[in-house]
């Protein structure tokens, strides 16, 4: 039987990378960004649909978009994400409530409206994308390392509610992926994170992508944090 997969930013980078692969699995996917540009795959078990997650009105339609495609939604992957890096001295509250706004308060709308989905059905699976830097920190990235951390505890809070109720709620924490969001980054910069890590690489959408299928179909995993960054965070 296909799923029903709705993933947040899947019009490149690791969230069309995931697109790609439960799409290989089978499944159905909504695929969601700002502009409606899907991740690339022209199917009928794929629907390509603009919601900013900022905004919850949009993010209900899209669900009802998908919904009157696929039925009730299955697997969620809230993948969309921003950065905002400043030094700290230089984070205007503006940096810090649009890096939040995005990450942990459009997730939460996202978790929100597929758990009621869930609920009715008593089965399915929340997978929120986070980020070692959640974990470790990381250097002019005060913003979005409180809103990755912030991603656990969201995770674990539904974890606890709704796995009475057959859901599970877990985080997929990467490393350093290739992306669109890495690429700009200075080449003594990389070169910097490259030497930590033990992997010896940069991870990409296909690495990540293996944890968050894994995550859809292990029902007894639940409140967990999996570290896909070639062992970066050591575990964390
Ligand atoms: P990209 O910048 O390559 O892609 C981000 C995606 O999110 C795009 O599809 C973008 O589409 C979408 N998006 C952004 N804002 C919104 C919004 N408000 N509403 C709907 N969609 C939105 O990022 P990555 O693929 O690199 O990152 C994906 C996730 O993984 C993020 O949460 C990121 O924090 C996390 N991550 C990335 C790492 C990396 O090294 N790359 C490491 C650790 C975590 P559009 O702009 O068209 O709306």
């Amino acid at each position: 039987m296909s799923r029903h997969v709705f993933i947040t930013g899947a019009s490149r980078g690791i969230g069309r990378g995931i697109a790609q692969a439960f799409f290989d699995l089978g499944d159905n996917v909504a695929a969601v960004d700002r502009r409606g540009l899907g991740p690339g795959i022209v199917d009928r078990r794929v629907a390509a649909l603009a919601a900013d997650i900022t905004d919850a009105a949009q993010v209900d339609a899209a669900f009802e978009r998908a919904e009157a495609q696929f039925g009730k939604v299955d697997v969620l992957v809230a993948n969309a994400g921003v950065v905002k890096d400043r030094p700290l001295a230089r984070l205007a509250d503006q940096d810090f409530a649009d890096v939040v706004g995005t990450n942990l308060t459009g997730t939460f709308r996202c978790v929100r409206r597929a758990a009621r989905s869930m609920m009715a059905r008593r089965s399915g699976a929340i997978i929120l994308i986070g980020s070692v830097v959640g974990a470790v920190g990381g250097v002019g990235q005060a913003n979005y390392a409180a809103s990755k951390a912030a991603l656990v505890g969201l995770a674990r809070a539904v974890a606890r509610e709704l796995g009475p109720r057959g859901i599970t709620a877990n985080v997929v924490a990467p490393g350093f992926i290739e992306t669109d969001m890495t690429d700009g980054l200075p080449e003594p910069v990389r070169r910097g994170h490259l030497a930590q890590i033990p992997a010896g690489r940069f991870g990409s959408a296909h690495d990540v992508a293996g944890a968050a299928t894994f995550l859809a179909s292990a029902p007894y995993v639940n409140g967990a944090v999996i570290p896909v960054d070639g062992g970066l965070g050591m575990g964390h």
